[in-house]
């Protein structure tokens, strides 16, 4: 089985090997995709909600030139072996050297050292059991058993992750049969026989786990806890560790300072800010509210006042206000029938979607709801209403222009 060197130096970067197995996984009319099997390698296979490493191995070909092909994906297969899958065909027997990107490496370490960190505290101060980890591209995540977990709470865990961190304390990897690792006080043991695996931080967790760590919890950086969110048996807790959480800081200040600029103003005078200025706008819509109400009463009183009575002895007032939207024709419909008798509208609004209402005074006995549900349905739109009051919505101008005239015909015939 392939010697994983990672288990004994998660520092281990550069390495050499020998190649003891190649295979073709695809071909494609301008690349061929190989997976290789080294006798030993310190490249880390995905496993344990840890990403495999990338990097790059090194040949000499039979002719004397460095062959260098890239490392795409590290994975273990059923029987434990480790295959490194290529770009480039490397023969078997090679000797080559495997260089490990360190930035992605040290990234994940960070991560996922942090996660052991993070897995501990939540145990100690509020007894949250981890039941799985997730260390994504852009965020590392948490599976906890409880779903409550208050702010506070919250705070303190990332204090204490933090302040572990700060006290640089010594990890090491030790190794002990199942019943000794039960006696140590291991939380969780794999399912597995055989020699277990121990990451000791130390006097604070010890853990069973095959993936790559820090040496210290200083190298962790420091610690970010993230939003939280509830999922099926408990919470997710985002989190961010090293140059992730410095990352993340920096995204969130030059945001702050951008919305900051805006106003302008300090970040800290911000949400007094913003409430103040939504107070500022409800203050403005019920004004503008008032505003349309008594337009539409005036409105309407000059149109009662201009207009002519027609036979059967009705004001009918039918027209489209471009100007005004579905709830101001709404209004001014409201305005002429309901204090005057014998009056019949029929509006159309263009500001937003085209929109149609139709309204008489109650002894006028033609059915608007009806009507105007008959007229836009034929024009491809919806609505409907009262007898004495309707609404309703086509899809363009020259439907709503159609509607209109049709209406006006048939409550000039009934
Ligand atoms: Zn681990």
């Amino acid at each position: 089985m392939t010697e994983r060197l990672y288990y004994n130096d998660s520092f281990l970067y550069d390495f050499t090997a020998q190649v003891l197995d190649t295979r073709e996984l695809s071909r494609s009319d301008n690349q061929s995709t190989w997976t290789i099997k080294l006798d030993r390698t310190a490249f880390y296979p995905s496993s344990g909600g840890q990403p495999f490493d990338t990097g790059t191995l090194i040949a000499a070909s039979k002719s004397g030139v460095q062959l260098e092909v890239e490392v795409q994906d590290v994975s273990e297969d059923d029987d434990g072996e480790i295959w490194h899958r290529v770009n480039k065909v490397v023969p078997p027997g090679a000797a080559i050297r495997g260089l490990i990107d360190v930035e992605r490496r040290r990234d994940h370490m960070q991560q996922h050292t942090g996660q052991h960190l993070l897995s501990a505290a939540f145990i100690d101060l509020l007894g949250a059991k981890t039941v799985s980890f997730h260390l994504g591209d852009q965020i590392s995540s948490i599976d906890l058993d409880q779903s409550t977990l208050p702010r506070p709470d919250l705070l303190r865990v990332e204090k204490l992750a933090n302040q572990v961190i700060g006290e640089d304390r010594p990890i090491r990897v030790r190794y002990a049969t199942r019943e000794q690792a039960q006696q140590m006080g291991v939380r969780k043991l794999p399912e597995r026989t055989g020699e277990i695996r121990l990451i000791d931080i130390e006097n604070f967790d010890l853990n069973a786990c095959g993936g790559t760590h820090a040496r210290t919890t200083g190298q962790i950086g420091g610690l970010l806890l993230r939003r939280i969110e509830k999922v099926k048996q408990g919470a997710r807790v985002e989190f961010l560790c090293g140059m992730r959480a410095v990352a993340a800081a920096r995204a969130d200040f030059e945001l702050l300072a951008e919305t900051a600029a805006l106003y302008p103003c300090s970040p800290a005078d911000l949400p007094g800010n913003i409430a103040k200025q939504r107070e500022e706008a409800r203050q403005i819509q019920k004004r503008e509210a008032r505003l349309l109400a008594e337009l539409a009463e005036l409105k309407a009183a000059q149109m009662l006042g201009e207009a002519t009575i027609a036979p059967p002895g009705r004001r009918l007032f039918a027209q489209v206000l471009e100007e005004r939207d579905a709830a101001f024709i709404k209004l001014l419909a409201q305005k002429l029938t309901r204090e005057s008798s014998a009056v019949v509208a029929v509006f159309g609004s263009l500001q937003g979607a085209p929109a149609l209402v139709f309204a008489c005074s109650a002894d006028v006995e033609i059915n608007m709801g009806a009507l105007l549900r008959e007229l836009v349905t034929a024009a491809g739109g919806r609505g409907g209403g009262a007898k004495d009051f309707a609404q309703g919505g086509v899809p363009d101008v020259v439907a709503l222009k159609s509607v209109i005239d049709r209406a006006v015909l048939k409550i000039q015939r009934s």
